[in-house]
C-alpha cells in the first residue's frame, strides 16, 4: 500500500497501527474514493465550474476556496490530524491546488467546537518527505511493532486483534 492521509494519521498516533493498516490488515470503513467523488461533486456544484481535479489516495471532508477542511470527532490526537491535513494539502498543491487547512474538532455532548489552523510551508514540507519515507520503511519491516499498551488503545479500531 502506498502512504496516504490515514496512514500518515496512524503514523503519529501508534506505530502498529500504522504497519496492520499498511500491510491491509483493514478493521476501518475505508470509503476513501467515495468521499473523494462527493467532494468534488460539491465543490463543482458550488463553483459552477467543471474543474476536473485528480485527486488519488486522498479523503478529504470539505474544500472550499480557501481551506481544505477535515472534521474530527475527537481532539485526543491534535498532532496526528495536523499531519494528516498538511499531506492532504501537500497532495492538493501538486495537483495545482493551493489551500489553507482547517481542523474542525466537533466532540460529541459539546456544543462548542475547536477549531485548529495548518498551512503548507517549506519546512513542513520537507518533514512530510521525511514522515512519508519512514512510514514506507515502517509497513516493509519484518516485524510487526509492539502494541502501545496505552489508554488510547481501549477506543482503537484494533483492539481486539491487539489484546484479545
Ligand atoms: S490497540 Fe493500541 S497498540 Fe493496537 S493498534 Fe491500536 S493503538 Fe496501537
Amino acid at each position: 500500500m502506498s502512504v496516504n492521509g490515514t496512514l500518515m494519521n496512524y503514523y503519529f498516533h501508534c506505530k502498529r497501527q500504522c504497519y496492520l493498516h499498511g500491510n491491509r490488515l483493514n478493521l476501518e470503513d475505508n470509503s476513501e474514493q467515495v468521499k473523494i467523488g462527493k467532494v468534488i461533486h460539491e465543490e463543482k456544484a458550488a463553483d459552477g465550474k467543471n474543474t476536473e481535479l485528480a485527486i488519488d489516495n486522498i479523503r478529504l471532508d470539505k474544500l472550499t476556496k480557501e481551506y481544505l477542511t477535515e472534521i474530527k470527532k475527537s481532539d485526543a490526537d491534535v498532532e496526528a490530524a495536523r499531519w494528516q491535513l498538511l499531506y492532504y494539502l501537500k497532495v492538493l498543491k501538486t495537483k495545482g491546488v493551493i489551500r489553507k487547512g482547517r481542523l474542525e474538532f466537533v466532540e460529541k455532548n459539546k456544543t462548542d467546537k475547536k477549531i485548529v489552523y495548518v498551512e503548507l510551508t517549506e519546512d513542513n514540507e520537507r518533514q512530510l518527505e521525511a514522515y512519508i519515507k519512514e512510514i514506507e520503511e515502517l509497513i516493509h519491516q519484518e516485524k510487526v511493532p509492539e502494541c502501545l499498551n496505552k489508554s488510547k488503545c481501549k477506543k482503537c479500531a484494533y483492539y481486539e486483534y491487539c489484546y484479545i
